[in-house]
């Protein structure tokens, strides 16, 4: 155990408040899919600080952008211009307009028109939860100004998760997040995913918009079934309502490619994007295509830090190497290989209760509630695992992940899952 780590546990008990059970170890330094602890130990990353450096640790690119901007200017609000704010405004929609040109194509079966990211407005936040909250504000003001000062209601799906502030909790659909925190603010209410039947029950006159994750991910990697969600869009057109989805997780080619509705063949009016945008700072953004990007006027909504030039300039960095180095294309290749070597240990060791997953977003469910155990010895073995409850294990690695690190993880399974 190294002073760092000794230093940091003994100052984190007395200081912290503790919101999280955190793991034996501190990181000090990371390269692609590797990080080192403060001994010096070398560990195989498969959490990728929950899904938010798919480029891999401490990318030259990235790095290079920082410390260019970090000596330039840092910070003096949304009051002004600055740049790479608006450069990476135009980044985002003609990602957006690429995925949703190639959605609609498939869906035709003939290519489509090509992108438009004249479509496309954004908005900075700074996080997750924020842009939520920005979708939610959005399509409320939207309900009212097309269908009257009722229509505010929004509907999600039960085990989703949106985030930890107060409305984002509450179009969270996991009640043992919340209980504690009632009251929380009114107009949410959740149906199972999947299940188009309690949609159309669920949504009326007062419902604005629907709120979806394209795979959830913090529940435990349950993708959204393809014809749900297409049925889900048609829902949305024929009754007026709008359809968020929540990509904090799934966006920035986690799921292969730049957004996971371009493989459903469904373009959203508003998606909810953070987690990888900057390759780990902290970025968030809210995009509106259509008449939703005009709902919002100066005094609407806002941020202090959201869209600061440090961090536009890390996730214009971070989105051109993401690209450059293809890696949609080797999420969608490595996944299919992992979802492959892990139905083998299934089927070697009756342990698995089912493989989910898509790209490099994927799940092992253990028949035993073992896996808080295996991320554990993950950790003593230089693996770094993630545990979504008991038998759940999450494994979200940077997408740089290749076959040889996915074939040290399945093989140390064996032993990690072992009786
Ligand atoms: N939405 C989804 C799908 C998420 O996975 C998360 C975080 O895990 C959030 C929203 C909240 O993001 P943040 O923690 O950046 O607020």
């Amino acid at each position: 155990m190294g002073d760092l780590f000794g230093t940091a546990v003994v100052l984190d008990s007395e200081f912290h408040m503790t919101t999280y059970a955190r793991k034996p170890v501190m990181f000090v330094r990371g390269k692609g899919m590797r990080l080192f602890d403060d001994d010096g130990r070398e560990y195989l990353d498969f959490v990728a600080g929950i899904g938010a450096v798919n480029l891999g640790h401490a990318h030259p690119a990235v790095t290079e952008a920082i410390c260019e901007q970090a000596a330039k200017l840092t910070h003096v609000s949304n009051l002004y211009h600055v740049e790479h704010r608006a450069e990476l405004a135009c980044d985002l929609a003609e990602l957006l307009a690429t995925s949703a040109a190639a959605a609609q194509s498939w869906r035709a079966g003939r290519p489509a028109p090509g992108p438009d990211s004249s479509q496309w407005r954004l908005f900075f936040c700074n996080s997750g939860a924020e842009a939520i909250e920005g979708a939610i504000k959005l399509a409320r003001k939207w309900g009212h100004e097309t269908r009257g000062v009722d229509c505010h209601r929004i509907v999600t799906a039960e085990r989703s998760f949106h985030g930890r502030t107060l409305a984002a909790l509450a179009a969270t659909g996991q009640p043992s997040k919340q209980e504690t925190f009632e009251p929380l603010p009114s107009g949410f209410s959740h149906v199972p995913l999947n299940d188009l039947r309690a949609l159309e029950a669920a949504v009326d006159d007062r419902t604005c918009a629907v709120l979806l994750e394209p795979v959830q991910g913090e529940g435990g990697i349950y993708p959204c079934e393809p014809e749900y969600l297409e049925a889900v869009r048609r829902l949305c057109d024929e009754r007026g309502m709008l359809l968020i989805l929540d990509e904090v997780q799934t966006g920035f080619y986690r799921t292969g490619t730049p957004f996971a509705f371009e493989e459903y063949g469904v373009v959203p009016d508003v998606v909810c994007m953070a987690k990888s945008l900057a390759n780990g700072l902290p970025a968030g953004a809210l995009a509106a295509r259509g008449e939703a990007a005009h709902v919002f006027k100066p005094g609407d909504h806002g941020s202090t830090f959201g869209g600061g030039p440090l961090v536009c300039a890390a996730a214009r960095a971070t989105i051109a190497a993401l690209a450059a180095e293809e890696l949609g294309r080797n999420a969608a290749e490595a996944g299919t290989y992992l979802r492959e070597r892990l139905h083998a240990f299934a089927a070697d060791t009756g342990r698995v209760a089912e493989v989910r997953g898509v790209g490099l977003m994927n799940a092992l469910e253990f028949t035993e509630p073992v896996a808080g155990e295996v991320a554990l010895g993950g950790l003593a073995r230089g693996l770094v695992l993630n545990n979504i409850g008991a038998h759940i294990l999450r494994i979200l690695p940077p997408l740089v992940c290749g076959h040889g690190e996915i074939d040290t993880l399945v093989e140390a399974l064996y032993e990690l899952s072992a009786p």
